[in-house]
């Protein structure tokens, strides 16, 4: 009999040279799939998250990642650093923002810019011609005659400027006085540049860049102080939701966005940063018209769009103008607005409705 066939004897099993084939290929199918399965378990995306600080404020990142070894995160936070340390900080030596206002402190100062600082400027600038100034990265003499940078719990008692004080600040303030040409900007002596309105989300587009170039990175949200950013998908094939916080009780929320892909969204309101004195508010977000604390009838102003820098600049202008001239503004930048006016009521632009879940 061939032995390549397998043979059945007083009805024992037994094995010829073509069964040992068979099992052989069982065994290596087996392992196939095995291994195969393993593969497909290690690829499914993973979710890690970290906390931590940069610019001044809480960086909370979201990262669905199919290595679980991914230096992403970390990455991510030293982007934002390196964004603060190099180019932003009106208070760090080693940034580009910080020389400039050192130039420009007695005497007008003619100095080169960067191509990014350029584009962002560039893109404020933008804002602040459509907004009739509502916002201005020139406001540095007052918004450090304010304190702002100190305010940040609530827990200071505030130190009211004197008119005096406010007028003298605001005649050094002025983003029309800014003229940026090649890579060259011209600043009139005291004029001190604040980015603080469009940093943020000025990050939120260098992270999408920086997550494109991670191939195990498949979804994030990452949010930088009241700017967050969504990026990919989830693996679950659910959509994101982003809470709006309430204002009446930060830590809680009116609501939340739901969104699939990339999306930017910031927020500007007045419980973020503030003191308190003669049980008076006053706040982060200051008016150029009266160097005050905008006091528009708004609590906060939320911004829907695909770019970081301009749902920050967005949010801070829009506040600034209130509920119907913030509304337009953002419709301007095909943008979508969500505003909760002193009353605790909502106002959005039309487009907004389709993201927006309200809480019952
Ligand atoms: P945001 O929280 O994005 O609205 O930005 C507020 C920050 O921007 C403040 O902490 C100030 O440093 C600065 N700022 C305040 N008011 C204005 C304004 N009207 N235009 C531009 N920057 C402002
Ligand atoms: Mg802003």
């Amino acid at each position: 009999m061939n032995s390549f066939f397998k043979k059945k004897v007083s009805g024992i099993e037994k094995k010829t040279g073509k069964g040992r084939i068979f099992k052989g290929a069982a065994v290596l199918l087996g392992a196939v799939c095995f291994f195969g399965l393993l593969q497909e378990v290690t690829c499914q995306p993973v979710k890690v998250s970290r906390t931590d600080t940069a610019m001044g404020t809480v960086v909370t990142e979201s990262l669905y990642v199919t290595e679980k070894e991914s230096t992403a995160p970390e990455e991510v936070l030293e982007r934002i650093r390196a964004l603060e340390e190099d180019t932003l900080s009106y208070r760090l030596e080693t940034s580009e923002v910080y020389r400039i206002n050192q130039a420009a402190e007695h005497s007008e100062a003619l100095v080169q810019v960067s191509e990014k600082l350029k584009g962002w400027l560039e893109a404020a600038l933008a804002v602040s011609e459509k907004s009739s100034g509502a916002l201005d990265i020139t406001l540095g003499s007052l918004t450090k005659l304010w304190g702002i940078d100190k305010a940040a719990s609530g827990m200071e008692e505030a130190v009211i400027p004197s008119e005096a004080q406010i007028l003298e600040a605001l005649s050094l303030c002025g983003y029309e006085k800014l003229s940026l040409s090649e890579d060259r900007l011209l600043v009139p002596a005291g004029l001190q540049l604040d980015l603080g309105a469009v940093g943020k989300g000025a990050a939120l587009s260098e992270i999408a860049g920086l997550l494109k170039e991670k191939e195990e990175v498949s979804g994030a949200v990452i949010s930088v102080g009241g700017s967050v950013l969504t990026y990919g998908s989830k693996p679950d094939g659910e959509s994101f939701r982003v809470a709006v916080a309430n204002p009446e009780d930060a830590g809680g929320r009116i609501g939340y966005l739901e969104l699939t892909g990339q999306w930017c969204i910031s927020t500007s309101g007045d419980y973020e940063r503030f003191a308190e004195a003669g049980g008076k508010r006053y706040h982060h977000i200051l008016d150029p018209d009266t160097g005050r604390p905008a006091d528009s009838g708004v609590r906060s102003v939320t911004i829907l769009t695909k770019d970081g820098l301009l749902s920050d600049a967005l949010s801070t202008a829009c506040f600034v103008l209130g509920t119907k001239q913030g509304l337009a503004l953002a419709e301007e930048f095909d943008a979508e607005a969500l505003v909760v006016d002193n009353a605790g009521k909502l106002h959005m632009t039309e487009g907004m409705e389709a993201f927006w879940h309200g809480e019952e």
